[in-house]
């Protein structure tokens, strides 16, 4: 089913879940034991990664079509601008189209590994906002985006630049955006007002990070942008070397932060779920 028609047709808040395609056989084995165990939550659809660089385009493409397949899930596929010109690309979703699959995530992607900035494939794309408008030209897929509450860490004007091209996103055919993950629930709300006063009518669906090691999010916000609030190194800091109690509290955290953005009326949560199941099936269990 397509994501414009799994978010106009929702009577209710959705939960959709995020995979990263393993590298190894053992992965991928414990990726398929979570998906089916996350059957059980529902959701309303799977998204899967691009590894960075585009290392993994065809381990996305053959999970992506096997749930397709195999499981009564909606699969997205994520795809990134990186390394990869427009014929490649074209090509690439035309197998997506063979395949049956309706849903692309339309990103930027972030530079190879050992390079520290992104650069444009020659013939190919420097913004998600111009893959965004060639996948919208193919017809038959419904795209998503991504955008960030606390400001993409490139972007120059901060917030205000991600909200002007979060709406050139929309104008130039994106049907939802899903957010970087983020703490403060107040940064979300902010962010949102000031999306729908720039003219933001997509559904803007709040990313959340159910923490299972937190010395492992300090690492990965730092590097995306996400803030890691005092507050929360306050909650994690007597619990930080006990995986089990870091989990334990991180699904309560997660909780109360999700219910707080459904008593906002957003219109579904998205998690990260890092190829593990046990969080996401709690809290939302709890919600
Ligand atoms: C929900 C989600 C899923 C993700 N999945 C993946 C994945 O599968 N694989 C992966 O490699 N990475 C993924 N990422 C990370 C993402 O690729 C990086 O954050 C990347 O640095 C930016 O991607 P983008 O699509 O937001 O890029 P863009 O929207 O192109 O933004 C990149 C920077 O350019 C600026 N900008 C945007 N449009 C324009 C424009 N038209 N003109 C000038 N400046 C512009 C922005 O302000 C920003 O600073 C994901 C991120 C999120 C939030």
């Amino acid at each position: 089913m397509k994501l414009s028609d799994i978010l106009t047709s929702a009577t209710e808040p959705l939960i959709s879940c995020e995979f990263f395609p393993p590298k190894t056989d053992k992965g991928e084995a414990n990726l398929w034991k979570c998906l089916h165990e996350l059957e059980a939550i529902h959701p309303a659809y799977i998204s899967v990664t691009y590894g960075a660089g585009g290392s993994t385009q065809d381990r996305t493409k053959r999970i992506v079509c096997r749930i397709k397949e195999e499981t009564g899930l909606s699969p997205v596929a994520h795809l990134t601008c990186v390394g990869a010109n427009r014929d490649d690309l074209a090509a690439l979703l035309d197998e997506y189209k063979h395949a049956g699959i309706e849903n692309i995530l339309a990103l930027r992607g972030d530079p190879p590994e050992g390079m520290d900035h992104f650069e444009a494939t020659v013939g190919g794309f420097e913004h998600a906002t111009d893959l965004i408008s060639f996948i919208h030209e193919q017809d038959g897929f419904s795209i998503g985006c991504a955008t960030y509450p606390e400001g993409h860490p490139e972007s120059k004007g901060g917030v205000a630049d991600d909200i002007r091209y979060l709406k050139l996103k929309q104008d130039n055919g994106a049907d939802a955006a899903v957010t970087q993950y983020f703490f403060d629930n107040d940064a979300f709300f902010k962010f949102y007002d000031a999306a729908t006063k720039a003219g933001v009518t997509i559904p803007i669906i709040p990313g959340i990070m159910p923490i299972t090691n937190f010395e492992q999010i300090v690492r990965f916000s730092a590097m995306c942008g996400a803030i890691v609030p005092a507050w929360l190194h306050k909650k994690m800091k007597p619990v930080q070397d006990n995986l089990d109690a870091v989990k334990k509290l991180g699904i309560e955290l997660a909780t109360k932060q999700c219910c707080e953005l459904l008593d906002a009326g957003v219109p579904g949560l998205h998690f990260y779920t890092l190829n593990k199941s046990e969080s996401t099936i709690a809290i939302s269990r709890n919600l």
